[in-house]
């Protein structure tokens, strides 16, 4: 199986999961041989202290399609996921938990819908099994702000099962928490997207590595995704319309404060109104300077990749491109 043939690649992170790791080929492979694809299966092996990654190799040993990458040292699920998709060769690419909590018996559904015509399908864990106040509901707010802060509504962002176009995954480059994003970054950048439920089953080995941290981590996260989604190209709005806001209320405190002494109500220093000017005047000082070397930072970004601050969809009668304009809006966070 040369890899250009690969249609279907199927992307699992394992960190210490020795328990499932025979379960979950033994129920992954033969869904996976009902599908009329040419498929690999990229295990990436993050970093285990087990027995993982030497069940892994003997899997890899019985059968060609399930390929490993083993990381030197754990470095969370999110470098693993994208470790899985640089690697990977397929046209379409599903990643999935490596604990059987995801139904490999979903996978048909969600590649069926990709064929639809959609970019990303997204899996919904309807009726989620993890615990219901550490994890569920805390997950239910985030997806929440999460669907409102991006504009892109989903109910999961959290369920690692999901399908991609390969076009899609291309430009993306994770970090942090950020792969639950990848819809967002998607549907910026034109993908369609939708979602289907899917099963979820308890973890019935191992143990869950995360827990009510994540949530912070993945609410700081999406404010890195939507500053950087937004603002990338233009940090001196933010900044600097901060600073004008300072700027602004440190000049009504010192016209409110000389009112006040002129009316002979109180004198400059008998109100904090002076000490809030300085404050606020030096705060919105630093803010535009932050907000002047964001836009150098920006501008070296792009012109360091070549990039452009758009993203052309097709060009009619256009014969080559001027000063190699590529695109993009970029979908790395
Ligand atoms: N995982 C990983 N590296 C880590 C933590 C987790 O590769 O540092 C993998 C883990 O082996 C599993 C998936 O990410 O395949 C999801 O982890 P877990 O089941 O602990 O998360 P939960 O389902 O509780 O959100
Ligand atoms: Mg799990």
């Amino acid at each position: 199986m040369t890899s250009e043939s690969v249609q279907l690649s199927i992307v699992i992170p394992f960190y210490n999961e020795e328990q499932g790791v025979a379960l979950l080929f033994e129920r992954l492979m033969p869904v996976l041989e009902t599908m009329d694809m040419k498929y690999e299966v990229i295990a990436v092996n993050d970093g285990s202290s087990d027995q993982t990654l030497s069940l892994l190799l003997d899997a890899a040993g019985r059968n060609k399609r399930i390929k490993i990458i083993d990381f030197v040292r754990n470095e969370g699920q999110t470098a693993a996921l994208q470790a899985g998709f640089d690697y990977s060769c397929g046209e379409i690419i599903v990643p999935m938990d490596a604990d059987l909590q995801n139904d490999p018996a979903d996978i048909p559904r969600l590649v069926e819908k990709l064929h639809e015509g959609w970019g990303v399908v997204s899996g919904w864990r309807k009726n989620r099994k993890d615990a219901a106040l550490r994890r569920n509901l805390p997950s239910r707010v985030a997806n929440w702000v999460i669907s409102k802060v991006s504009g892109v509504p989903l109910h999961d962002y959290g369920c690692t099962l999901k399908a991609y176009r390969r076009s899609i995954l291309e430009d993306v480059r994770l970090y942090g928490e950020m792969h639950r994003f990848i819809p967002i970054y998607a549907s910026w950048n034109g993908a369609t997207v939708t979602e289907v439920p899917v099963t979820h089953y308890p973890r019935s080995f191992g143990k869950s590595k995360y827990g009510l941290d994540r949530t912070v981590k993945v609410l700081l996260d999406l404010l890195v995704t939507c500053f950087l989604g937004r603002y990338l190209r233009k940090p001196i709005y933010v900044f600097g319309g901060f600073g004008v806001i300072l700027l602004l209320a440190a000049f009504c405190c010192v016209i409110i404060a000389l009112i006040l002494k002129f009316a002979g109500q109180a004198s400059l220093v008998q109100t904090p109104l002076p000490l809030i000017a300085v404050t606020t005047f030096s705060i919105g000082v630093s803010s535009i300077l932050m907000g002047l070397l964001a836009e150098v930072t920006s501008r070296t970004y792009f012109e360091s990749r070549g990039k452009r601050p758009y993203k052309v969809k097709s060009s009619i009668n256009m014969r080559g491109v001027k000063n190699g304009a590529s695109d993009t809006r970029d979908s790395s966070p």
